[in-house]
């Protein structure tokens, strides 16, 4: 680097982010354009201990943290005082437990995609409490959720582990308030400050917080066997008192503050600047998830969507988002790869566009059943309407229009719970560098789509969070400007798919229901 260049970039001032994602964590450094000045990303290993069972290492994930922050600097010749402040994303829901003396966890993460407590989740269903819990926390009773998690990890954490000799005393230390619960972005946060918070979106997907009331709820404690002790303090999104700062004699060498924290899909919410009632935003990553602004109004969804708490500032009041949650999209592409049917990711553009129509066929890739808005857990993969005809094109080109399909679902849910109309949706996430994906979408929903400049909207959403909270930022009005168009979808009208979306419904019906008894998981 030429030395003038090297000197205005050790006077200049960014904002870190960490995404704690599912398959990897990376750190991402913005500057004040909401443009990437630098980046490093690391996987961690995917544990499945049986079927429909995953986990994390806990300690994996902190380790990978701390190289990829210190990789990302030292690749661009960056100082850890250069950055003003840290946010975090994360994948949410996932859950750890841990010791408050030695930060040891006491179990493995239990991955948002983990199922080992549907059983309970039947058993809470049974008892006629689905409406109970919506009504408090605006979730659908499923074991993709923290609480059951939970309680699971407190009733079969190994004691060994704990240094005790009784499955009861992991219970016991939880009651006298030794050890400590929370997402990733409570685990990172800990990790990087010695406190113990989480903020309001992700205790919104825990099922034991009131997203109304704005408090862990006793009730849903009670019936989760969670004891309070070891919950974290919420705060805000983006938080002016900050969350803490790291030490100046830890791993970074610098005191940094950390002063802002989203769940993955609300920091997209916010990158997107989706400030507004009726903004949404759709992410297109191993599953989708489309969220909606609606203001500060926790509108409740009568079409099996999530009601959500999108973010909040501090001083400000909480904004809330309508949330549709679909588990299997861009992993439906990893599974063509996988059965040989494609070579990469990018190859179902070219055979998608290689015929003019699926010829009939639908796949419905509902792998590890369906979210939003059918919340079907024994639902599974279905492909309907081959013929002997049928060429990997169709099934390509089925699975493509599946993602798209499976959208629709929710954006007419979505549509009909807030009585808003879409007027355009701004699309996220790896699979939206497919063109063909993004115009059969705008066809699809009837809605134009907007594809951004900075993809990055996760972590852009995080470091928006932090950012606004130390100064670095000091209008969401800033952050608007930063937001730049790539590329528009607009509808083309005379694209026919009525028809077509009857018969997705129809394949939708015949994937449902599916993995009962012996035939199941
Ligand atoms: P996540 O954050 O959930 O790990 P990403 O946002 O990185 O996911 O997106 C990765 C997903 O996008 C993968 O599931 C992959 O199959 C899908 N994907 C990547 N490129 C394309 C493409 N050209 N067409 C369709 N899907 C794609």
């Amino acid at each position: 680097m030429p030395s003038t260049q090297r000197e205005k970039t050790m006077t200049e001032t960014y904002v870190g982010a960490i995404d704690q994602g599912t398959t990897g964590t990376r750190f991402m450094v913005f500057d004040h354009s909401g443009g990437v000045v630098a980046s490093a990303y690391k996987k961690h290993e995917q544990i499945y201990p049986e079927p429909g069972w995953v986990e994390h290492d806990p300690v994996e994930i902190w380790e990978n943290t701390k190289d990829v922050i210190q990789l990302a600097l030292q690749e661009e010749g960056l100082d850890a005082t250069q950055l003003e402040g840290i946010g975090i994303t994360n994948q949410r829901e996932t859950t750890i437990v841990w010791d408050k003396e030695t930060g040891e966890p006491v179990h493995n993460a239990l991955v948002w995609q983990d199922r080992r407590t549907t059983d309970r989740v039947e058993e809470i269903q049974e008892e006629d409490k689905v409406e109970w819990i919506r009504e408090k926390t605006g979730l659908e009773c499923d074991a993709y959720f923290s609480a059951t998690k939970a309680e699971w990890i407190l009733d079969n954490a190994d004691p060994i582990k704990l240094q005790r000799s009784r499955p009861e005393d992991v219970r016991d230390r939880a009651e006298d308030g030794e050890l400590m619960m929370g997402t990733p972005d409570t685990w990172v946060i800990y990790n990087l400050t010695g406190n113990h918070i989480t903020d309001v979106s992700n205790a919104s997907r825990t099922m034991l917080y009131d997203i109304e009331g704005l408090h862990w709820d006793d009730e849903l404690l009670d019936e989760f066997n969670v004891p309070r002790e070891i919950l974290p303090e919420v705060r805000p999104s983006s938080d002016d008192e900050t969350y803490g700062s790291t030490d100046a004699d830890g791993f970074l060498g610098a005191e940094v503050p950390v002063a802002g924290a989203l769940g993955d899909q609300q920091a997209a919410l916010f990158g997107q600047t989706c400030f507004d009632a009726g903004d949404a935003k759709n992410t297109y990553g191993t599953g989708s998830f489309m969220l909606m602004n609606t203001g500060n109004e926790a509108v409740s969804s009568d079409h099996g969507l999530l009601t959500t708490i999108g973010f909040q500032k501090s001083g400000g009041d909480v904004q809330y988002a309508l949330e549709g949650s679909i588990f299997i999209t861009g992993a439906a592409i990893e599974w063509l790869e996988d059965m040989t049917l494609i070579e990469d990711a990018a190859e179902s553009e070219e055979l998608a566009r290689s015929i003019d129509s699926t010829d009939g066929v639908y796949v419905v890739p509902a792998f590890t059943g369906l979210g939003a808005p059918h919340w079907d857990q024994r639902a599974r993969g279905t492909i309907v309407g081959m013929t002997r005809g049928t060429r990997r094109e169709h099934i390509v080109r089925a699975t493509l229009e599946s993602i798209a399909y499976q959208t629709k679902d929710v954006a007419e849910a979505m549509v009909s719970d807030a009585d808003i109309d879409l007027s355009s949706l701004r699309v996220d996430g790896g699979a939206v560098k497919n063109n063909f994906l993004c115009q059969l979408q705008s066809n699809i929903i009837g809605t134009e789509i907007v594809r951004p400049v900075v993809d990055e909207t996760t972590a852009l959403g995080a470091a928006y969070a932090a950012g606004l909270a130390v100064g670095y930022w000091d209008t969401v009005d800033e952050l608007r400007d930063n937001w730049q168009v790539d590329r528009r979808f607009p509808v083309d009208e005379d694209a026919d798919i009525e028809v077509n979306y009857d018969r997705w419904k129809d394949a939708v019906e015949r994937s449902e229901d599916w993995a009962r008894d012996e035939g199941g998981d």
